[in-house]
């Protein structure tokens, strides 16, 4: 019994340990990631889930370290955060995604996606240069703004109301769109769709996953009839199944996402699924 209790401390310790160590050592690893040219980014497509058309995709990032392979977003984005690194991480993930776009939109024409997705963290909204860095880049790519869609979750928004609120309406008045991602997941997510300027609700993976449930199906529905009265796109996330899509279907969901039609591709697979029409 003696053991077991000096045990204890000595194995949380030793957890602390590798994950400061993990933490030190993607800080470390993080800080050229850029000049390495160590980033790529993958894409998801979203599909109209009533006619099937691919309708746009989402573009997510992926770290290739040359020893540790690949480390996934959930595991550096946020250490990029606190250490600012976000603003040119972000700045390289919207110029490849528009770089990109510009590439299908020639190589693909009418089968290019017509929307493009992109991830937006909080420090990258409360930057002041967010607005030109997105104008310049549609520019230099020859996007059409309403082809952007910018993603940010509920808590981004609600962080400072005030700088959202003004960035927001400013990044509208590009023409570009704003959604809502991991939407029903934070607080305060009904007053948020009064108070921002939002096009689309990503609606959580959760939602999905649960929707196996009686009170979530209830939930999901109530949320598309409320964003079609508000006027609002709904992208339901994380569709893996058959029965999922069919539910979402007869619930009135338009668009979705999720690894029933595809996990997120490179650039190439993506171009050969477009192409094959490869998705059920
Ligand atoms: P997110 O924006 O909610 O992106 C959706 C995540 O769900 C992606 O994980 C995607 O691969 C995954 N996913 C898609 N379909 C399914 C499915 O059917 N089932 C399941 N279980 N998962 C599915 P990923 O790529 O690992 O990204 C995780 C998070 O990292 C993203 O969540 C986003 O918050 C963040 N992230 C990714 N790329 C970027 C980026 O370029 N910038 C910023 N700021 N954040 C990013
Ligand atoms: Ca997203
Ligand atoms: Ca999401
Ligand atoms: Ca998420």
């Amino acid at each position: 019994a003696k053991a077991a209790k000096v045990d204890r401390p000595i194995v949380f310790d030793q957890v602390l340990r590798d994950k400061a160590q993990k933490r030190l050592y993607i800080e470390n690893e993080l800080r050229d990631v850029i000049s390495r040219d160590e980033l790529t980014l993958f894409y998801q497509p979203i599909v109209d889930l009533e006619s099937g058309d691919f309708r746009g995709v989402e573009a997510l990032i992926r770290w290739f370290h040359p020893e540790s392979g690949m480390i996934p977003p959930d595991e550096f984005i946020s250490i990029a955060e606190e250490m600012d690194l976000i603003i040119p991480v972000g700045n390289f993930v919207l110029n490849e995604a528009c770089r990109q776009l510009n590439r299908w939109r020639k190589t693909l024409g009418p089968l290019a996606p017509a929307n493009l997705h992109v991830n937006v963290s909080r420090k990258q909204l409360e930057h002041p240069t967010l607005v030109t860095v997105v104008k310049n880049v549609l520019r230099k790519y020859e996007i059409p703004p309403e082809c952007l869609h910018l993603e940010v979750t509920e808590s981004i928004i609600m962080h400072d109301r005030e700088i959202s609120v003004s960035t927001l309406n400013e990044l509208k008045k590009l023409g570009v769109n704003i959604d809502v991602d991991d939407f029903g997941t934070g607080y305060s997510s009904l007053s948020c769709l009064c108070d921002f300027p939002i096009d689309v609700l990503k609606l959580d993976r959760e939602f999905v996953k649960k929707s196996d449930r009686d009170r979530e199906v209830m939930l999901i529905e109530a949320l598309i009839i409320l964003a079609e009265k508000l006027g609002l796109e709904v992208i339901a996330e994380g569709i893996e199944n058959a029965e999922q899509l069919a539910l979402l279907q007869a619930l009135g969901c338009r668009l979705g996402q999720g690894y029933f039609f595809s996990k997120p591709l490179i650039a190439a697979d993506l171009e050969q699924a477009i192409l094959k029409e490869d998705w059920p």
